[in-house]
């Protein structure tokens, strides 16, 4: 079998395997952060954690960039631009942000997200940097990659501001959980994930690949039953949890 099989079987194969994962997510929350718990193995610390979980996904791109036959193509190097704006920071920036230096994750949810990352790095990689013929080059001026990008953005700023409020409610020291209050946060639980569900939408639309929307699709995958998790964590921790907030999806879910 030629790579270019392998590759097509496997990105069909990963395209599927995201719907039974969806379903069983709803009812096996992914255990680290406050679902943290016994079972799935030894624990280590989170900071090492998100770096070997997420470090695959900005390394690998670089490399498939390197080994690709892309490398004087523009929209090529804005891909990755955009990837690496993304990864670099949840890589290496990110982990050393999380206030709670002593926190722990199972080992088995770092190699599980080894895999999902090491997948999509490889499909959406290959794919940008090899397989795809040459994007055209009035591509940038494309409605595709306007809409595209724009939502790419818009998702990086929703997910970053998001995520920094959460690490303002620990500012004074403590470790323990608050409602967050500021931004998205009024209208959902998650904003954090709806901004990086938005991301990777506007990732697949800007690329407009199979590979770009199956990420996106597992994107939601993940991160949709987490928010309802998350949700229902939040109403059963807190009385005064406000009523009219959604868990992902802002005035609708
Ligand atoms: P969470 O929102 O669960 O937690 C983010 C950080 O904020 C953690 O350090 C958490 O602490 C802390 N925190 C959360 N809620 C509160 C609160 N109410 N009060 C005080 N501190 C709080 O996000 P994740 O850890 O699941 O994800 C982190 C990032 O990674 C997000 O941006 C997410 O979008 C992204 N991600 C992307 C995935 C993908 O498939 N593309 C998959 C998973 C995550 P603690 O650890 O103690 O809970």
């Amino acid at each position: 079998m030629n790579e270019l099989a392998l590759f097509n079987l496997l990105l069909v194969s990963w395209f599927v395997l995201g719907l039974p994962v969806f379903i069983a997510l709803f009812f096996y929350t992914a255990p680290y952060g406050r679902h943290n718990r016994r079972g799935w193995g030894f624990q280590i610390n989170s900071r090492l954690g998100w770096v070997l979980m997420e470090a695959p996904s900005a390394v690998g791109m670089v490399i498939l960039f390197a080994l690709g036959n892309k490398q004087h193509n523009l929209t090529a190097i804005i891909f990755l631009i955009m990837w690496e704006a993304h990864y670099l920071q949840r890589a290496f920036i990110f982990p050393f942000l999380i206030r709670e230096k002593q926190k722990k994750m199972p080992i088995s949810i770092v190699l599980m997200s080894v895999v999902f990352n090491g997948m999509n790095v490889y499909l959406n990689g290959r794919y940008l940097f090899y397989f795809a013929s040459d994007y055209p080059s009035g591509w940038f001026s494309s409605l595709p990659f306007i809409l595209g990008f724009a939502l790419f953005i818009f998702g990086y700023f929703i997910n970053r501001q998001s995520d920094q409020h959460l690490r303002t409610l620990r500012s004074d020291g403590s470790t323990t959980y608050k409602i967050p209050v500021k931004g998205l946060f009024r209208q959902v639980s998650c904003p954090n994930y709806f901004g990086e569900i938005i991301e990777w939408l506007g990732w697949a639309i800007a690329t407009w690949s199979f590979a770009g929307a199956c990420f996106a699709f597992w994107t939601i995958v993940n991160l949709a039953p987490r928010a309802k998790s998350h949700h229902q964590w939040y109403q059963e921790a807190f009385d005064e949890y406000p009523p009219e907030r959604k868990a992902l999806i802002p005035w609708l879910w």
